[in-house]
């Protein structure tokens, strides 16, 4: 499924295997800062990292990019272990870049030694001020020049404890008319007196993730640091670290394109807003394109894999239509999904012709139960009984009084089969005092049970229904798009939220889905759906059967 094809960065990887730059094997990291939960833009990245090491041998680290105490929780580190390894991705080493801070710290002091660091006493807003703009080179800051002791003391100091948050940075000193602005001088430390996720009240200084970064790529041997293009300009920078570091690794920097989805955000920023915000229910609200979400969704992992192998891996930045994913979908459960019945919005169908509509079940016993299989091309999947009786639930949509030519569903004296069970035929309408249709009075013909039908009897459709006595009340959730707009944006994106992503059924299905093993389903004619993981009696849409909205 996975491998398809081959891509710039694999023949990259495999050109560096055959001209000898990996002898010990090629080595990759997912590198996620545990600030909130990852999403399917994430999962490109692991299924990238991971997958080139699957595919040539080699180790892959799962570090935590944990340098900002303040956003970072431990909460957030065990559900993405749980997403990775969810994913079917096995780790060879759990790491945090707060495991390097001594090791970072003993690099910021030999650059200081070298004269490339300084402790600079602006302010973060002067600091902005200062460094210029595309067209206009930066200013000096008037702490440039402060001599290797004044620095190696005020970093110490920092370190120790001994000033408030803002009061001094670390930056390096490159060149502040640099063309690219991250070269300008940039801040590699600041003073943060807060307590971190991972390493406790051991720091009051933080470094910043340039500097970290590549720092730990090469602590690691990583041979091929891949990122997103924004950090194209970065590389530079990284390189630049690396030249001076007393580190002898230096990893390449390898940029590809974000993923992007149709109908969705997909920056963590902006999804802890959905979650601030109440707009959804949590990280795994269905309705979220994280991996939690689509997991509860009912999403498979397989099926994420195989989306990801799909796009590819490229330097365009390209938006995903949903339909891909919801193609993969459902080629995942297509064969797999055992398929059962269930009615979303029920109509009682009384069989006026059920021999013990008034009496005990005497008759109802010498007839054997009725049985359908869990999937008519997968035979493994087995059979179950269906239970049939003198009420019946058929889906409101499937009977019309004033149907459109063609209608091959139930209409007042018409005939219909219902799926693995007779044929029926609609003899009466009850209507409720607003006229609304309350029941349907129809026959059965006992000789047209499915498989032994001598009836002769050929209606043109086949319709889903529940045993009303046997089936078992349900509530399923349709959740359609989070937003009405394609691409919203990132700063309109609350305006374009769609008020109706979420439809709420009262719904029966019938009692062999319940105590099935499976979580994911496909109701006959509906879709696939999943047991909610957390709420029993609970049905996720995962997807439609077909494409389109
Ligand atoms: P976000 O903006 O959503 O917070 P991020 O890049 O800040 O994303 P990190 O936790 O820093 O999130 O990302 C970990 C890794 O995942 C990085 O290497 C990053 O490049 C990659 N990544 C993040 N978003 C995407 C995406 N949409 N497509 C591909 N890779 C991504
Ligand atoms: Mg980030």
């Amino acid at each position: 499924m996975e491998n398809q094809g081959t891509d710039f960065i694999r023949q990259r990887i495999a050109s560096d295997i055959e001209s000898g730059k990996c002898e010990g094997g090629v080595v990759t990291r997912f590198p996620p800062e545990p600030n909130g939960y990852l999403h399917i833009g994430h999962a490109k990245s692991i299924c990238l990292n991971f997958g080139v090491t699957e595919d040539f041998g080699g180790t892959t680290y799962l570090r935590f990019d944990d340098t900002n105490p303040l956003k970072e929780s431990n909460d957030y580190v065990e559900a993405i272990k749980q997403d990775v390894a969810w994913l079917g991705f096995e780790w060879a080493h759990l790491t945090f870049a707060s495991d390097y801070f001594d090791q970072l710290y003993d690099q910021a002091l030999s650059l200081i030694k070298q004269g490339k660091a300084y402790v600079c006493s602006l302010d973060a807003e002067a600091i902005r001020e200062s460094r210029g703009t595309l067209t206009q080179p930066g200013t000096d800051s008037p702490f440039r020049e402060r001599t290797i002791d004044e620095n190696l003391d005020l970093f110490q100091r920092m370190r120790a404890g001994g000033f408030a948050d803002g009061e001094h940075v670390l930056r390096l000193k490159i060149d502040m008319a640099s063309p690219n602005i991250n070269l300008r001088d940039p801040v590699i430390y600041r003073i943060r007196h807060a307590t971190h996720q991972h390493v406790g009240d051991a720091w009051c200084i933080y470094p910043m993730y340039d500097f970290t970064h590549c720092i730990c790529d090469a602590l690691e041997e990583i041979t091929h640091s891949l990122c997103t293009l924004e950090f194209e300009d970065h590389r530079p920078l990284y390189d630049w670290v690396l030249d001076h570091a007393d580190l002898n690794f230096h990893p390449p920097q390898i940029e590809f394109s974000r993923l992007g989805l149709e109908y969705t955000v997909m920056s963590k920023r902006l999804l802890h807003r959905l979650v601030d915000e109440d707009i959804v229910a949590g990280w795994d609200d269905p309705r979220m394109p994280t991996i939690a979400g689509l997991r509860r969704r009912g999403v498979p992992a397989l099926a994420i894999r195989d989306f990801c192998a799909r796009i590819g891996i490229t330097k365009q930045d390209n938006v995903v239509e949903m339909n891909l994913l919801d193609f993969c979908i459902r080629k995942c459960l297509e064969s797999t999904a055992p398929r059962g019945m269930a009615v979303l919005e029920p109509l009682k169908v009384v069989l006026t012709n059920y021999p013990n509509v008034q009496s005990d079940s005497v008759q109802e016993a010498e007839t054997p139960a009725l049985t359908g299989p869990w999937h008519s091309q997968n035979e493994a999947l087995g059979h179950r009984d269906l239970p049939f009786g003198p009420e019946l639930w058929i889906e409101r949509s499937d009977f019309s009084e004033n149907p459109p030519s063609k209608w091959k569903r139930l209409l007042p004296g018409g005939m219909v089969r219902l799926r693995y069970a007779y044929i029926i035929v609609c003899d009466e309408v009850v209507y409720d005092d607003q006229g609304g249709v309350l029941q349907l009075n129809c026959r059965y013909f006992e000789d047209s049970r499915s498989g032994n039908d001598t009836s002769g009897l050929k209606p043109k459709g086949v319709i889903h229904w529940v045993d009303a006595a046997a089936g078992i009340p349900v509530t399923v959730r349709d959740y359609g798009r989070l937003f009405t707009v394609p691409a919203p944006g990132a700063d309109t994106f609350l305006q374009d939220i769609n008020p109706d992503s979420l439809t709420e059924y009262a719904a029966v299905a019938e009692p062999a889905i319940m105590t099935h093993a499976a979580k994911n389903f496909q109701f006959e004619r509906q879709g696939y759906f999943y047991k909610d993981p957390e709420q029993g009696g609970v049905f996720n849409k995962t997807v439609s059967l077909r494409e389109g909205f």
